[in-house]
């Protein structure tokens, strides 16, 4: 017998009590970010591997080992975006929007890939919600978009949330401290664990990640980079934090924050959910004003989250559900009560139908279960009797677009 067919692992299919309540986080976060001005961006699911091999940083987990890549039949090299911020940049520079009013504030909603071990809350083909903001390096920009992620995952009620809050400086700043950091590494070799070791020059800084007890120890005593911050970037970051006060948003300062992307400078932040396990990041993101010149654009500040569409719903309490309300269910299977139908959703109501030839009694439970407002009882002559459910009222009504007329009266009481 040939094997039973499942979605790949890591994968999974979002079933229709399932796509309700995605819906209504999407439908929470683009209220909230266009509500602060930022425009829906969409940009291909997949792009070409030098993006993210420049953009993402070459020495990332996400190049290194996690990308999806492919090569197309003029052997060009493909991959399946692991992110959106090098897809926005890419898009940014592509269609001149240095050129519009600036920043340019851009937001999205769609699936990403990475060839991760997949477990509790880590997929290989995950969703993500994600705002840049680009061509401004002002403070309130940075502070802004946190405030912003803070809003969806409060509106959504995320549980046990925290922020943590911390500042990379510059590439020069970064630079400097790195070497001394490497030279720490370098010393106490003996105690870190062997992946460590192994990537001390490629990236040092991802030895603050690590779980390893005999690393941990070795990095309480390390230096950390908001210690040497120049004084411009200490000042930036001191006026992220006043808005952040103001703003009410209350934060953990934490000078160890690294995430897995090379391109950030500055702010860098990172929601996680004590609900969570042991994949606990809800969303984060930072300042990165370097990349769009790393990728060949003229130098532009620009600043940016992304959260987990499925870590959001995870760590929910109450699953957002819409309110999508069923104006009107038509009982009664003959054309007539089709006609209603139809006129009734052109006329802006949400309707149902009889589909499944139940009995009368049978139309009437459906209705119920559907939480109908209204009942139209159509008979084959044309004549309809239509139901209040909530009013508890049944009046006759000569044609459909009597009966129409009618809902909209009570809709707009
Ligand atoms: P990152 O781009 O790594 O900063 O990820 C941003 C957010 O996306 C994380 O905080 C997670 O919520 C989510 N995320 C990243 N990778 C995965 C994954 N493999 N599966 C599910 N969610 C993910």
């Amino acid at each position: 017998m040939a094997p039973k067919l499942q979605a790949p692992r890591g994968t999974y299919d979002v079933l229709p009590e399932q796509a309700a309540p995605r819906l209504a986080l999407e439908t929470i976060a683009r209220r909230v970010l266009e509500g602060a001005g930022y425009e829906r961006i969409e940009t291909p699911v997949f792009e070409a591997t030098d993006l993210f091999a420049r953009g993402v940083g070459a020495s990332t987990d996400i190049v290194q080992k996690e990308m999806f890549s492919f090569t197309d039949r003029g052997e060009r090299s493909l991959t399946l975006r692991p992110e959106g911020t090098a897809s926005v940049c890419r898009a940014f520079m592509e269609h001149g929007m240095h050129m519009l009013p600036l920043p340019a504030k851009l937001w999205y909603f769609g699936p990403f890939f990475r060839d991760e071990r997949a477990q509790a809350g880590r997929f290989k083909q995950f969703w993500q919600i994600g705002a840049e903001t680009i061509g401004s390096d002002d403070p309130a920009v940075d502070a802004e978009s946190i405030c912003l992620l803070h809003t969806i995952l409060t509106a959504i009620g995320v549980e046990g949330v925290e922020l943590r809050l911390g500042s990379l400086g510059t590439p020069e700043t970064r630079a400097a401290y790195r070497e001394e950091l490497v030279a720490y590494l370098r010393a106490h070799e003996a105690e870190l664990s062997e992946e460590v070791v192994a990537r001390i020059e490629l990236n040092p800084l991802r030895a603050f990640d690590a779980d390893h007890e005999g690393t941990r120890k070795v990095m309480a005593g390390a230096p950390i980079l908001m210690d040497a911050l120049a004084p411009e970037d200490l000042a930036h970051f001191e006026e992220v934090r006043a808005r952040l006060d103001a703003a009410g948003v209350a934060y953990r300062l934490d000078p160890t924050l690294v995430r897995g992307l090379d391109y950030y400078a500055r702010t860098l932040f990172e929601f996680t959910s004590d609900v969570l396990g042991a994949q606990s990041a809800v969303g984060g993101g930072g300042r990165y004003d370097g990349l769009i010149e790393q990728l060949g654009g003229k130098a532009t500040p620009a600043c940016g989250w992304a959260a987990g569409v499925e870590r959001m719903l995870l760590s929910a309490e109450h699953r957002p559900q819409p309110h999508e309300v069923c104006d009107l269910y038509v009982a009664g299977t003959g054309v007539a009560a089709f006609g209603l139908a139809a006129e009734a959703r052109r006329a802006g109501l949400n309707v149902q139908l009889e589909l499944a030839g139940r009995s009368r009694k049978g139309q009437y439970k459906q209705a119920a279960r559907l939480k109908a407002g209204h009942i139209a009882l159509v008979e084959d002559d044309g004549t309809v009797a239509l139901e209040d459910t909530v009013a508890g009222t049944t009046e006759a009504v000569e044609s459909a677009a009597a009966a129409v007329a009618h809902i909209l009266k009570g809709r707009h009481l």
